[in-house]
């Protein structure tokens, strides 16, 4: 018969570190939030190895007496809860008591003390869970807590750990989701040495709120306040002109802690619709504020999520807060300020960058925010794509077979379809008014100013120009990256490009695949990078929107081991990118080098994306549906 035993402290332990401390960043998070509970006004990290050597936290808050020194380290001890009802009712960022006795299992920890009633200050050495005896020690008021070789006694977590870089992105996140809590409270921050940041204690919250995040985000903040009975939300949500295609800047405070919850960014994002593109997420900055026994707080390890008593109100208020102030705010100043300056690149394709006047499209978005009642809007998708101008839509007759200049397509660099590197560029064709003559190969026509159609020796072809053209590039740039001959320009001036820390992280560490692909980029202090050459492919879409766009595509592609599943997803984006849309009228040149290259490869009749690029309707299918036959 198998034997039940209790488990001996140390696993236990090593089984609650588990839950609570998963990386460095967890570590910094938990010894922050104990600083503020301690009624800290300055505190100060250290990190080294990106924390995986060392992390070391100085606060001077109200410290631990000599005698309850190892009760903080011990497992379920805490000052912050005195009884069950307690646990219903909490004001303090901590109240498990496992944080401190987690992190001293699995690392080798120094805890240094001292009380304004004590002369001398006390440390008490912890070596993956046993206490050494306590000795005093020269500290002032407050308390200092030193880990080092964190995970040194369970291998299998250090093996799951990433890169230094990575491991102090995640650790300025997590210093980030505080240090904008408590804007009150004096916060530094080193990494090796280097001091990354020195949050001096401000009243203005926007003020800690830029030290984090560019200009771009600090100019585009809309103030929100709202109060009632329940629930008062002040803080701030970005104009719709800027936004991120993941949530990961959707800061939503309740009480000072950080939380994650789908329903209140399911309100967000309700809130913004019809104003965002598909596919971007709004960014904002929340403090809420509720009485702490309408929360439950207690039902997840690390208390990212909470449980609200009645969350169906919270999303209708925290909804009718940001719809009122939309419907009260002029967004069309801030939309039609162009994104970029033009002419940042070298080259045929510079000048073709061009800011979108979006003024038209913020008019619309006004009349149309101001329309809303309080009922749900409509579905609707509005397109207004800062960075390629040929996504306007374009209303003109259908199909216009004129030849003349394509007003989308830029003159300086008249084979717009990066790509089809046929001689329609300098054929003599290239303003022929016919399109029959334009190629001696295939021809066909544009309908719907979305698919083409031809004839080829199974029937007739009608093809999906997105999907054709996306694949034609994927494997051009593939072929190129893989002889090592994609084309790529030096910007004159490189870009800078200013980028969430996890994001700068994953740049520096994928330098090299990033240079493969044509874009060289240099770390440029905090997490800045400088963009410098570029793949000459890509000149229409701006530089800094692309590197996002793939940092994205690396960080949610995390997971794929092989280097090579990673590149395609980059690759695919990319194609995606560079290819002509649905919309985008083709010149008879343009249409003629598609079909072409149909021909090329053998395998066209999918684009990456798994969707079909061809539909082939057989003479007889024809037949039968004309009742031919
Ligand atoms: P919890 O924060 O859930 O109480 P911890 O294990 O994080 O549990 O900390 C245990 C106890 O140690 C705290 O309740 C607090 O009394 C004390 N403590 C920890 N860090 C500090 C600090 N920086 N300053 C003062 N007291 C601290
Ligand atoms: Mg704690």
């Amino acid at each position: 018969m198998p034997q039940i035993r209790k488990l001996p402290v140390g696993l236990v332990n090593k089984i609650a570190a588990g839950e609570v401390i998963e990386r460095p960043a967890s570590v910094v998070k938990e010894l922050l939030e104990n600083s503020i509970d301690a009624g800290a006004q300055q505190v100060e990290i250290a990190i080294d190895g990106g924390g995986t050597d060392l992390i070391r936290i100085t606060d001077n808050g109200c410290g631990i007496d000599a005698d309850q020194l190892e009760l903080a380290l011990a497992p379920h001890a805490t000052s912050k809860l005195a009884s069950s009802d307690d646990l219903f009712d909490v004001r303090t960022l901590g109240f498990r008591g496992e944080a401190l006795a987690s992190i001293a299992e699995v690392s080798h920890l120094t805890l240094r003390s001292r009380t304004a009633s004590s002369d001398s200050g006390y440390e008490l050495r912890c070596e993956g869970g046993t206490l050494e005896p306590i000795k005093p020690c020269a500290t002032n008021v407050g308390t200092s807590i030193e880990v080092r070789h964190l995970f040194f006694n369970t291998p299998v977590r250090r093996k799951f750990l990433k890169a230094p870089q990575t491991e102090m992105a995640h650790v300025v996140d997590a210093f980030a989701r505080i240090a904008l809590a408590f804007p009150s409270v004096h916060m530094t921050l080193t990494s090796n040495d280097r001091l990354l940041h020195d949050l001096l204690p401000t009243e203005r919250w926007v003020e800690r709120i830029r030290a984090f995040y560019s200009d771009e985000i600090g100019d585009a903040l809309i103030p929100v306040e709202h109060a009632d009975d329940h629930v008062r939300i002040r803080g701030y949500v970005a104009d719709p002109s800027v936004s991120r295609t993941n949530n990961r800047l959707q800061f939503l405070f309740l009480n000072g802690r950080y939380i994650r919850d789908r329903s209140l960014q399911h309100a967000l994002g309700e809130a913004y619709r019809g104003l965002l593109m598909v596919g971007r997420l709004p960014i904002c900055f929340l403090q809420l504020e509720l009485d702490p026994k309408a929360i439950d707080v207690n039902v997840h390890p690390t208390k990212i999520e909470v449980r609200f008593a009645d969350s169906g109100a919270l999303y209708s208020r925290l909804l009718n807060a940001l719809r009122h102030k939309f419907l009260t705010t002029d967004l069309v100043a801030k939309a039609a300020v162009p994104d970029r300056e033009p002419s940042t690149l070298v080259g045929a394709g510079a000048a073709s960058i061009e800011p979108v006047d979006r003024s038209a499209s913020g008019t619309e978005l006004m009349t149309w925010a101001r329309q809303q009642s309080h009922a749900l809007p409509a579905a609707r998708d509005i397109h207004f794509d800062p960075v390629d101008p040929r996504r306007v839509p374009d209303f003109r007759p259908f199909p216009n077979f004129g030849g003349r200049t394509d007003p989308f397509v830029d003159p300086a660099n008249p084979n717009a379809l990066a790509g089809p590197t046929t001689s329609n560029t300098q054929s003599p064709h290239t303003s022929s008014p016919d399109p029959l003559l334009g190629h001696a190969g295939i021809t066909g026509c544009q309908v719907l100013q979305t698919y083409l159609v031809t004839e080829d020796e199974d029937g007739m072809v009608v093809i999906d120009q997105h999907a054709l053209h996306e694949r034609i590039l994927f494997e051009q740039i593939k072929a190129k990256i893989l002889s090592k001959s994609l084309e790529r320009q030096r910007l004159l001036v490189p870009e800078t490009v200013h980028l969430a820390p996890s994001e700068a992280a994953t740049a520096i560490e994928a330098k090299e695949m990033l240079a493969e692909i044509g874009i060289e980029i240099e770390p440029f202090g905090g997490d800045t990078v400088l963009i410098s050459s570029y793949p000459s492919f890509l000149a229409k879409m701006s530089p800094a929107e692309m590197l996002k766009q793939i940092l994205d595509t690396l960080i949610n592609g995390g997971k794929k081991v092989n280097p090579q599943d990673l590149l395609d997803d980059v690759m695919n984006m990319m194609a995606c990118k560079a290819a002509v849309k649905a919309g985008d009228r083709l010149s008879p040149q343009e249409i003629s080098a598609l079909l072409e290259q149909r021909h090329l490869y053998r395998d066209t009749h999918h684009c990456p994306h798994g969707r079909p690029t061809a539909l082939v309707f057989s003479r007889q299918q024809l037949d039968k549906m004309f009742k031919r036959i």
